[in-house]
């Protein structure tokens, strides 16, 4: 018996599924779930010993590599000063003033553990801040686990609402169709008056990688603006990915909230909301929002992440991101025309998604995500990761390119991807 399959048995003893999060069971592709030994640069190391080339890369949050140096120096550094957890750190505010500095749509931020516990504050601040109950969100998208962001009745693979408080999801959520701004005027034109924010991605990142069409979030921006609703963009994947910062200046929207996470912990636990002063001061004490955390803004975290921003600031720094995004796009463009493989290619700067459906046009909603021949990628990711390829075990997750992939391992990934899809399609 291979060590990580002793492991992953003795893991669903006391952990239910062997895991702490559902897609690391890959249940969704087959093969036994990876358990991580170590990992360096763009390789990760499994307990029996196999190598892989790391597409997943944290879901998003290895952004320059794992164990880069600065980083595990910085961490280092701060372990020597003690674990300080519970009390406030010089390192907090710098990392919170580098992220207040990087865009105009934040004028302070507050720390927190996770994605998820950012937006579930983020929302509890537009509905204070509103005297509404309602949220819109669009369906496929995924911003954590908050009871009310859970509601998907078309749902992301193996969410469930079943247990949250009182049918939230169900009686406080509104759905609609990422990209259809019509459907979305329809709604608020019902519902306007009771919305309390639209959340949104930028990008959306849980389907697949599905690009905003012309003019979707300023349409949202003006609908919110016409009834008095809060626009809180979740950047959890999308901020500093592209540029310093959010990437509402480069899509040229103006949000009223913004959460972040990933990227901004170095590759430690974080999260983190902020926006305009006149929503954040709601969390002040005495005020109408309650945040607190034992954790939020932890030393290890905020040391990790300065260290890591630090990196993302120096000059060039995206601009090679961006290039290494294109090398990938042009091998993969290359070879699927040489296998005649019809799967489109869709990316943004290092972010990309390949949907595994025979079509020309790019996926614009849910309903687009549905229609990918799962059985193809399954069989692919299984193949791929035999051929030493980790991508991600679910067709709704992206591809992760970090600092650390190099031009043979991008080359070595499309040509691998290529051939093993080609076979699938035979
Ligand atoms: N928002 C988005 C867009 C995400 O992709 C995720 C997680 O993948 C979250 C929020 C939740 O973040 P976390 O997993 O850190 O709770």
């Amino acid at each position: 018996m291979k060590n990580s399959e002793r492991i992953f048995a003795a893991a669903n003893e006391v952990i239910p599924n062997g895991v702490s999060s559902p897609m690391r069971t890959f249940s969704l592709v087959g093969g036994s779930p990876i358990i991580l030994e170590s990992a360096k640069g763009s390789k990760i190391i499994d307990v029996d010993g196999r190598e892989y080339t790391d597409f997943l890369s944290g879901f998003g949050a290895i952004y320059l590599g794992h164990s880069r140096t600065e980083i595990s120096n910085a961490v280092s550094e701060q372990l020597d000063k003690g674990l300080v957890v519970g009390l406030s750190t010089e390192i907090e505010q710098q990392l919170a003033k580098k992220i207040v500095d990087s865009t105009s749509a934040i004028d302070k931020l507050r720390f927190v553990v996770s994605g998820s516990e950012a937006v579930m504050t983020a929302l509890r601040i537009a509905r204070a801040y509103t005297n509404r109950k309602l949220f819109l969100k669009f369906v496929g998208s995924y911003h954590g686990h908050a009871d009310a962001l859970l509601a998907q009745p078309e749902g992301n693979e193996g969410v469930a609402t079943k247990g949250t408080t009182n049918g939230v999801a169900e009686h406080n959520v509104l759905l609609c169709e990422y990209n259809n701004s019509e459907q979305l005027r329809e709604i608020f034109e019902t519902h306007g008056d009771q919305i309390a924010a639209v959340i949104v991605e930028p990008f959306a990142t849980n389907m697949g990688f599905v690009k905003p069409q012309q003019g979707f979030h300023q349409n949202i921006r003006q609908l919110c603006n016409d009834y008095g609703s809060l626009f809180i963009f979740d950047e959890v994947v999308t901020g500093f990915r592209f540029r310093f910062g959010g990437v509402s200046e480069l899509l040229d929207v103006d949000p009223d909230l913004t959460t972040f996470g990933k990227i901004i912990g170095g590759g430690a636990p974080v999260g983190a909301y902020g926006g305009k002063e006149k929503f954040m001061k709601l969390v002040e004490i005495g005020n109408k929002v309650f945040q607190s955390g034992t954790f939020a803004g932890n030393p290890i975290t905020m040391s990790a992440g300065n260290a890591a921003l630090d990196i993302m600031a120096q000059p060039g720094f995206y601009e090679k991101m961006d290039a290494k995004g294109k090398l990938l796009e042009s091998e993969i463009k290359t070879h699927f025309a040489k296998f005649d493989i019809p799967f489109h290619f869709t990316r943004f700067g290092a972010l990309s998604g390949i949907a595994f459906r025979r079509s020309e046009a790019d996926m614009k909603s849910y309903s687009d995500v549905k229609q990918q021949e799962y059985d193809v990628f399954k069989n692919t990711h299984l193949v791929m990761r035999e051929k030493g390829y980790l991508m991600a075990p679910s067709l709704e997750e992206p591809i992760f390119l970090t600092d650390a992939h190099s031009e043979e391992d991008i080359k070595g990934f499309a040509k691998a991807l290529a051939e093993t899809i080609a076979e699938q399609l035979q």
